[in-house]
């Protein structure tokens, strides 16, 4: 808060300042919302019907709460001549240090993440606020002034909280009697906001944002009299306020489907694909679940919030469960509504539960049930999802053992076959182009997709016209070596071990390598003493068409590309020395074989450019770029 505070001690006013991150937030949200001003409505009647979920499940433990009022709803009620629209609720209602931290600060993790993700672009901006949840402080998109009037329930009614703004850099906050437990919030519309001011239009915006709130949202009956429109004394409900995912699937437009998932996941966006079932049982529960379109701004953090909510027996008891989807599925959305789990559940119980341990593994499978579908009827689709999620859901490969092999077929990898990162191939696809003799998935792990492609580790799968995987995440390495097979066909790295290509050699080819290993056996010796503290051991190969050299590990030994990635990430590791494959084809291997002179400059320099070439830095660039110029100049006669 400001240090600028000013208290009177009379009457209890106190002016503070906005967090810096709420001005920002306010001035970007009034500019680039605007065109989406209605979404305002839906923002603020969420929070209310969280209020109400709240104060539901506190008095689970203190019925008192009530304070002999438990219908909960929320009201709206607009004022033509003063031109204000108020929305109220009696939820659970907030403190004065409540008011003050919710409605000053923003506290959601990732903000920072968040303000460094802004480009200026109003279009992309909108969508990036959109996903960061803009909440109540969107009331200011219509609204030049804002008060809230509000008491927690429990406490006494002189104990009732005022906050104002008029969403510049400051609040005034005050404490007030409140009669009714709850909060109370009036906009003061912005000039040009009139069309607000009616109850058709105010219906019209809550059946079209906030139908499937539990609660009923209340207004005043109206009706057309001589010619002017009456407001009744008498209520009547706009909303459906029943929960959506109770009802039957067939009673459920896509339209109410998409509804809701804006609901729960604050995501101005479509959901790409939905699950709806009730599962019967030993366990008796309804899930709903959405895949989003686009990655939530905070799927790399490391407090990611996790998007499905728990409710028992309809009633609201958390959010963020994460205990109720698997890590690598923390994308999902959505709602899961048990029949048989105490009301009094807490995340404590949560994690030793074992009920909660079979709906977490009905929810996966059915998760993992629609991903397939996605990807067998609606292959566009699915590509989108992979381009979002697909680094999110490689994680499972390590994490869920049980569902190792459906994960496995949701893979889609780049490969040799294609020009571009985005062009990706299915495992069991992979397997049926394989070539005739070919029994092994053969992928390259790298850090950059060009790296990958450009790999002399390539060159005879590329002359013998065998596909190769290009695995270029980091997440890669950690899939690779927890999927050693799939369909019964071994995953092998094109840069470690020996290379056996089986059935994809014959005869003759293999003949003629034993007799290069002869031929060159002096040669391999020699290069080996001269760059004896560099490898483990020099051998001729015929993975190389083009290149004269390259480094490859040793079987056991953990191949480079991940011993760079624990390297960068500051891990200490065990020194295992590459083995360094030289090309008995190459001109420059054979005018190594005669060289006699610079004999330890040739083989120093082979090493090197084979480790620049597969991305490794070398230790001493400045040695070998004197080492390049010196036999350039011997070439060009210097
Ligand atoms: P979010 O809802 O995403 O947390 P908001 O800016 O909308 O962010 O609200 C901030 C916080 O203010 C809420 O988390 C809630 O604790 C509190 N709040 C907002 N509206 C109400 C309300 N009607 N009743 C009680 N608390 C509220």
């Amino acid at each position: 808060m400001s240090d600028t505070a000013t208290n009177n001690r009379e009457t209890n006013r106190e002016t503070m300042g906005f967090q810096a991150e709420v001005k920002q937030l306010l001035q970007l949200m009034i500019h680039s919302l605007y065109s989406n001003r209605e979404i305002f409505l839906r923002e603020l009647i969420s929070n209310a019907s969280d209020a109400c979920d709240k104060l539901r499940f506190e008095a689970l433990h203190n019925a008192a709460l009530f304070e002999s009022d438990s219908e909960l709803n929320i009201r709206l009620s607009y004022d033509t001549a003063a031109r204000t629209l108020t929305i109220s609720d009696n939820g659970i209602g907030m403190s004065r240090d409540e008011v003050v931290n919710n409605l000053g600060t923003i506290a959601k993790s990732g903000t920072r993440e968040f303000f460094s993700r802004l480009s200026g672009d109003q279009q992309k901006d909108a969508n990036l606020i959109g996903q960061f949840g803009v909440g109540f402080y969107s009331a200011f998109i219509v609204a030049d002034k804002v008060s809230v009037v509000t008491r927690r329930a429990g406490e006494k009614t002189d104990q009732g909280v005022s906050w104002e703004s008029d969403g510049g850099g400051e609040f005034v906050i005050e404490m007030v009697e409140k009669a009714a437990r709850g909060t109370t919030i009036t906009l003061h519309l912005r000039e040009g906001q009139d069309d607000l001011l009616s109850g058709q239009k105010i219906r019209s915006i809550i059946r079209k944002y906030s139908d499937h709130i539990v609660q009923p949202i209340l207004m005043k009956k109206e009706e057309w009299k001589d010619g002017a429109q009456q407001v009744l004394d008498e209520d009547e409900t706009v909303n459906q306020a029943f929960a959506l995912w109770a009802r039957s699937k067939s009673e459920i437009s896509d339209e109410e489907y998409r509804g809701f998932y804006q609901h729960v996941s604050h995501d101005f966006a479509d959901p790409l694909a939905w699950t709806h079932t009730r599962v019967e049982g030993r366990q008796e529960y309804t899930q709903l679940l959405y895949i989003p379109g686009k990655a939530p701004f905070d799927m790399w953090e490391r407090d990611a919030s996790h998007g499905v909510k728990l409710y028992v027996r309809h009633v609201f008891i958390m959010d963020d469960a994460e205990h109720l989807m698997p890590h690598y599925l923390r994308f999902v959305r959505g709602v899961v509504d048990s029949n048989d789990l105490p009301l009094n559940v807490s995340r404590e119980i949560l994690q030793e539960s074992k009920d909660i341990e079979a709906i977490r593994a009905g929810c996966t499978r059915k998760v993992l049930g629609l991903l397939e579908d996605l990807a067998a009827k609606d292959p566009g689709k699915y590509t989108k999802f992979w381009g979002e999620f697909g680094r999110v859901l490689k994680e499972g490969i390590g994490e869920d053992f049980a569902n190792k092999d459906k994960i496995a077929g949701l893979l889609r990898l780049a490969s040799t076959q294609a020009d571009t990162p985005a062009e990706t191939v299915a495992l069991a696809d992979y397997i049926g182009r394989m070539k005739e003799g070919q029994d092994r998935i053969y992928y390259i792990t790298a850090d950059t997709f060009n790296a990958a492609r450009n790999s002399p580790h390539l060159e005879v799968f590329r002359k013998k016209g065998i596909e190769v995987l290009l695995l270029t995440e980091r997440v890669d390495e950690w899939v690779v070596s927890n999927l050693p097979e799939f369909q019964g066909k071994p995953l092998v790295s094109v840069a470690k071990g020996g290379l056996d290509l089986g059935q994809l050699e014959d005869e003759a080819e293999k003949k003629e390598q034993a007799k290069d290993a002869d031929e060159f056996k002096e040669l391999t010796d020699k290069i080996s003493v001269s760059l004896a503290d560099r490898v483990k051991e020099v051998r001729v190969t015929h993975r190389l068409t083009d290149s004269p050299a390259c480094l490859v590990a040793d079987e056991h030994d953990m191949n480079a590309n991940l011993a760079r990635l624990l390297k960068a990430s500051g891990q200490k590791l065990p020194v295992s020395q590459p083995i360094l494959e030289i090309n008995p084809k190459h001109p420059v291997v054979l005018r190594l074989k005669v060289e006699e002179k610079k004999f330890d400059d040739w083989a120093s320099v082979l090493f090197d450019q084979a480790l620049l070439a597969e991305g490794g830095q070398l230790d001493d660039p400045a040695s070998f770029v004197k080492r390049i110029n010196q036999l350039m100049l011997e070439m060009s006669g210097g």
